[in-house]
């Protein structure tokens, strides 16, 4: 591994100073990176994803940049309550006994979807899934240390003393009691936005999960978990934290909160601290009640391909938002055609294997001149705090040049995706192509459909092929004449 980083300086933007800043990892060529992972009460909604597709390109671009990454992620599975804050009631508890389970089925289930997510959005695995639950031990011996000076006990729980640390909730940019104040408060708090170390279980509740502490039967708040397991896994300085944007007001000032007690000095913990922003729904596609686009799976079985979401997500900047409608994922899934159609185009004409390479430096050995600035471009696309959005196009660019060997933009095109993790070396135009789980016609069926109008075509029969047109719109497949793609039907989403 070099310690070099190749190409232009990575520079990130820092949520503690709101600037973006030259990335000097703690370790010289090696990055350490923590993320905070999802709740296992539900299936992640397509939002949720948007962080893991985040993080992700986060780690592609480090291993583009030559480092090496050690890269947590934490699985969720006690004490995340329904507000942030200490209100609410835990959201493991309520799932189970809604759905009449225990809270280990609760978990291991939405666990395994949300990997099976992971995987079909092609996102890196990490060195380590963190299980909160694997941890208390850890916890507990964690708040014993800070308890001392930095926490206090009340009926309910063990609380953290939000003003025993200096400067707290900078990272939010500044304290912010009228807000804390504004969630639901609990008894005998002394300031709003002091929060539970420890959650004692009621006397009389009836708790799934409970430990025993020095404060009583219970269970460790939900902050605890990621200061505890990211210094376990990454020391207790390291380079990079990440969540989403909610988590900058509340749960991630109050893990460096946590962690500047345990150490007694003003670090917070990770050097950067990064939040991706927002997927937002204004047309409420994604709500459940409308007709289910909130989940991959949902999309999945609407017959988009997930990476057409993937694709969604790289083409909007991490710190913008980004709006999702049924028009932006079909556009995306369009974008990726053109591109898995335009690789398929050249891998049909290539004479080497040379392409078929995981290894950046390798893939771009004796490029094309022409190539080159593309490659140069792209690459500081990346190095400006992951503006992928003005990498992609540089992609389509190296695809469609003429006058250069089809090898040479294969192995271009194979290199950029290492970056941007669209599998366009492997997957086909027909792998795109799925239907829905409740379709009504097949493929061959559809096909013999488009058979018999491209014959009552020749024949000038429009009436009989307008018939065929719209009796496959209404069984949801659109016919597209003259599609420059050459795709024929698609899928209708409503
Ligand atoms: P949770 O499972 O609720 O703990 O959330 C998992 C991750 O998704 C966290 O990093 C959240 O900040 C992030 N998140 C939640 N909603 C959205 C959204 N609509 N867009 C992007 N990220 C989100
Ligand atoms: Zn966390």
């Amino acid at each position: 591994m070099t310690e070099t980083p190749t190409g232009a300086p990575l520079r990130l933007f820092n949520s503690l100073t709101r600037q973006i800043e030259p990335f000097v990892p703690i370790t010289p060529g090696h990055v350490r990176v923590y993320s905070c992972g999802p709740t296992v009460y539900n299936y992640a909604h397509l939002g949720n994803l948007r962080a893991y597709v985040f993080t992700d390109t986060l780690r592609r671009t480090l291993l583009w940049k030559g480092y090496e990454v050690t890269h947590i992620i934490n699985i969720t599975d006690v004490g995340h309550l329904t507000s942030d804050a200490d209100a609410g009631d835990d959201k493991m508890e309520a799932a189970a006994k809604a759905q009449a389970k225990s809270i280990w089925d609760i978990a291991a289930h939405y666990t395994a979807a949300f990997k099976q997510n992971i995987g079909d959005l092609n996102i890196i695995e990490p060195a380590k899934w963190s299980v909160a639950t694997d941890h208390i031990g850890d916890m507990l011996t964690y708040a014993e240390r800070i308890a001392p000076e930095h926490c206090y006990q009340l009926e309910s729980g063990l609380y953290f003393d939000s003003t025993s640390v200096p400067d707290y909730g900078a990272l939010a940019g500044g304290r912010d009691d009228a807000a804390h104040a504004r969630i639901e408060a609990v008894e005998g708090k002394r300031h709003p936005s002091d929060f539970a170390i420890w959650r004692r279980s009621a006397p009389g509740e009836l708790r799934q999960m409970e430990w025993d502490s020095p404060w009583g039967k219970g269970a460790p708040g939900w902050h605890l978990e990621c200061s505890v397991m990211s210094m376990k896994y990454l020391g207790e300085q390291f380079d990079i934290h990440t969540g989403g944007i909610d988590h900058r007001e509340i749960h991630h000032p109050n893990e460096i909160a946590q962690n500047q007690a345990y150490t007694g000095t003003a670090k917070t913990g990770a050097n950067w601290w990064m939040h991706n922003n927002f997927l937002v729904d204004r047309g409420g596609k994604m709500s459940k009640s409308k007709g289910g686009f909130t989940t991959l799976f949902s999309l999945i079985d609407r017959g988009v391909h997930p990476l057409a979401y993937r694709l969604l997500c790289l083409s909007a900047h991490y710190r913008s938002e980004l709006e999702f409608s049924p028009e932006t994922l079909m556009a995306a899934l369009t974008r990726l055609k053109r591109m898995i159609m335009a690789v398929e185009g050249l891998k049909a004409r290539a004479e080497e294997t040379a392409w078929q390479s995981q290894d950046r430096a390798a893939l771009v050995t004796g490029l094309h001149p022409k190539l080159q600035p593309l490659l140069e471009q792209f690459d500081a696309a990346l190095s400006d705090d992951l503006m992928v959005p003005r990498a992609l196009p540089l992609l389509e660019e190296a695809l469609s040049m003429k006058k250069v060997p089809v090898d040479d933009k294969l192995r271009l095109a194979a290199a950029m995706d290492l970056a941007l993790g669209l599998k366009l070396l492997t997957i086909s135009r027909a792998d795109l192509r799925f239907r829905p789980k409740d379709a009504i016609l097949s493929e061959e069926e559809i096909e013999a459909e488009l058979d018999r109008r491209q014959t009552a075509r020749v024949a000038k029969d429009f009436a009989t092929s307008d018939a065929i047109r719209d009796a496959l719109a209404v069984k949801g497949v659109e016919v597209m004449d003259g599609d420059p793609l050459r795709w024929e039907w698609a899928v209708v989403l409503d």
